[in-house]
């Protein structure tokens, strides 16, 4: 899942309870204008190889050169700040600590008797005739009308309706009548956390309580389960209390605006989908029946379906249509406006050959390729119901969620990795639980703790360790004082990810300067004044930068986050780094790409090239992780 614009991965802030995390989660909830935002908001998860969230701004770097980032799922992190909490994939989840609820377990085939709208709009986990797991997709949404052709012998199941036997290649439109919106509530954001951590919300809670402030609990997201595992994609949301417009709690928002300035994002939530009447017409208008909200498409065998007129590359300036196939189930239903939209059913292990190869080169050895169908396609498992809750679909097609771009983009390599690892997705040995299966592409020879990273609750699968063969037993030790961290990245140690001859030696090992004017401009946002000094006042596991302390001619000030930090900085490839002085100029040395945080995509390839095999690979960066097969 790439992140759109700003995705919200787990963003690095602090313990972003507050107000501010809220944005993320709100602007990924809401889909539609989102909120204005108060603060660059960090995302989520940001694996770098993969999808990353949201970084339009600033994009993550990519394994290759072509800058594929890769989307981490956010863990679990307790709060996002930034704007769209969802946009990064993902999402990780912090495995719940207590049992949670039975999850209804749903047989293969069940949804040949699930109600569409049911699972479109609840974000659940359907399942294909063959038992694969299926994705909800947006292709399109706020059509007047939506053209198909089926390329096989299809059954359009319409809601509440019959079922009409199409035969291949025919071409059919479906139109709208009588519809009405969706009723949505809209709430201030005040807080978020996994539902396995919403005790941490706790105290958050007590604070905003003590200020007079009425706070309600809401708990959305999807509980599912799946090859005997429950997935457990719950959030905890503290709301503030409004009459429910998107007017009154944009007020209630602005009411409870932080002393920091930063105003709380917006909730939104479904109350009631929208309704309509949807029309199937033969090619010369003549009707074929009607539906009731929704119907879906089945063709037969494998062949898929046709839609035209895809929109892609959506801006401001530009709409571009193209006819595009996809193989597996089409939904026509209404979206939150009730205008048609076109969602894509599709199985998890199509996604996954259209998108592993946007997250690490294909050219990789087979073994690292492997390692990283894994981590997608628990990354994905770790998304379902957590974003796009206003939308009857699980992900959007962009960057936000992932950027599919569907059969075109298969290779043989890695269609043979997902093949190989088909229904296997990581989970911790202990409690059966799903791992945010997070990655980054390059961690400079030692990890992170996913808490450093997004603030969420430390994970045991998720410790910064270091990335390097044995024999390099010096630096067993954390690098977070700063002597240690400068020695350990002159010695420029030989990691896993420094050896495969693909990788970018400057990421590696990286340097940037800065002038006083260049300096100033960077951090003019922290209205310090021209600034005297910068120094890491906090520091991860890996060395990396959790608190900057930044000193100017009229004041000081601290900023929380590796990510905030990093784009703050003029985007720095990684927060792992020292400060130096050289005259007048600010330089900064620094090693790694991305978070650091789960799986590092080039040191997944080093060991990959070294003989190990992609579980030695994933056991070597997720602590107590199996993998284990789910379908
Ligand atoms: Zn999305
Ligand atoms: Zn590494």
């Amino acid at each position: 899942m790439r992140g759109p614009a700003e995705p919200s991965r787990r963003s690095g802030a602090a313990p972003r309870l507050s107000a501010l995390a809220a944005l993320a989660l709100a602007a990924c909830l809401t889909a539609r204008p989102p909120p204005p935002v108060t603060e660059p908001a960090p995302a989520h998860a940001e694996p770098e190889l993969a999808a990353s969230i949201a970084e339009t701004a600033a994009p993550e770097p990519g394994l290759d050169e072509a800058g594929t980032t890769a989307v981490a799922p956010e863990p679990g992190a307790v709060s996002t700040i930034g704007p769209g909490a969802a946009a990064g994939l993902p999402p990780p989840l912090p495995p719940p600590q207590l049992p949670p609820i039975a999850p209804p377990l749903a047989p293969p085939g069940a949804s040949e008797h699930s109600d569409p709208l049911e699972v479109l709009w609840g974000h659940r986990l359907d399942f294909s005739s063959r038992g694969e797991p299926l994705v909800s997709i947006r292709l399109m949404e706020g059509q007047r009308e939506i053209v198909f052709r089926p390329r096989g012998s299809a059954r359009v199941v319409l809601r509440g309706g019959s079922t009409v036997e199409i035969p291949a290649g025919a071409r059919l439109s479906v139109r709208a009548r009588g519809t009405a919106p969706a009723a949505i509530v809209h709430h201030p954001l005040l807080a978020d956390a996994a539902w396995a951590e919403r005790e941490r919300l706790e105290p958050v809670r007590r604070a905003l309580e003590a200020r007079g402030v009425l706070v309600l609990a809401r708990t959305v997201g999807a509980v599912y389960g799946i090859g005997g595992r429950v997935v457990d994609n719950r959030r905890e949301l503290l709301l503030g209390a409004s009459d429910g417009t998107e007017d009154g709690a944009r007020r209630a928002a602005e009411a409870l605006r932080e002393p920091s300035g930063a105003r709380p994002a917006l909730h939104a939530e479904v109350v009631a989908p929208p309704r309509g009447t949807l029309v199937l017409a033969a090619p010369g208008g003549a009707p074929l029946g009607e539906a009731d909200a929704a119907l879906w498409v089945e063709v037969a065998g494998d062949a898929g379906f046709v839609v035209e007129g895809v929109e892609h590359d959506r801006s401001p300036t530009a709409r571009a249509r193209e006819d595009r196939a996809y193989r597996g189930r089409l939904y026509v239903t209404l979206d939150a406006r009730g205008a048609l939209t076109a969602v894509h059913g599709v199985e998890l292990e199509e996604l996954l050959r259209g998108l592993v190869p946007s997250e690490m080169p294909s050219s990789s050895h087979v073994e690292a390729l492997k390692a990283q169908a894994v981590t997608a396609r628990s990354n994905v498992l770790a998304q379902i119901g957590t974003r796009h809750l206003t939308d009857p679909f699980m992900l959007c097609a962009e960057v936000h969620c992932q950027a599919y771009r569907g059969e075109g983009a298969r290779t043989a390599r890695t269609d043979e990795a997902v093949r190989a690892t088909r229904g296997e997705a990581l989970f911790r040995g202990a409690d059966r639980v799903l791992v945010d299966a997070v990655y980054s592409a390059m961690c400079g020879g030692h990890g992170e703790d996913n808490d450093q990273v997004w603030g969420n609750a430390p994970s045991p699968s998720l410790r910064g360790r270091p990335d390097l063969p044995s024999g390099e037993g010096r630096w067993s030790r954390a690098l977070r004082d700063d002597g240690t961290l400068r020695a350990f990245l002159s010695a420029a140690p030989d990691a896993w990810c420094r050896r495969p001859a693909a990788a970018r030696k400057d990421r590696f090992r990286w340097e940037r300067r800065f002038g006083p004017a260049e300096l100033d401009a960077a951090l003019a946002s922290l209205a310090v004044g021209a600034v005297r000094r910068i120094s890491v006042a906090a520091r991860g596991v890996s060395g990396r930068a959790r608190l900057l302390a930044v000193e100017g001619a009229s004041g000081r000030t601290e900023v929380a986050g590796e990510l905030r930090i990093r784009r703050l900085l003029g985007n720095l490839p990684s927060s792992m780094f020292v400060v130096d002085r050289e005259g007048s100029a600010t330089v900064l040395r620094g090693g790694g790409w991305g978070h650091g945080a789960g799986m590092c995509q080039w040191g997944a390839i080093g060991r990959a090239e070294g003989g190990q095999s992609y579980r030695e690979i994933l056991r070597a960066y997720f602590s107590g992780a199996e993998v284990a097969r789910v379908y």
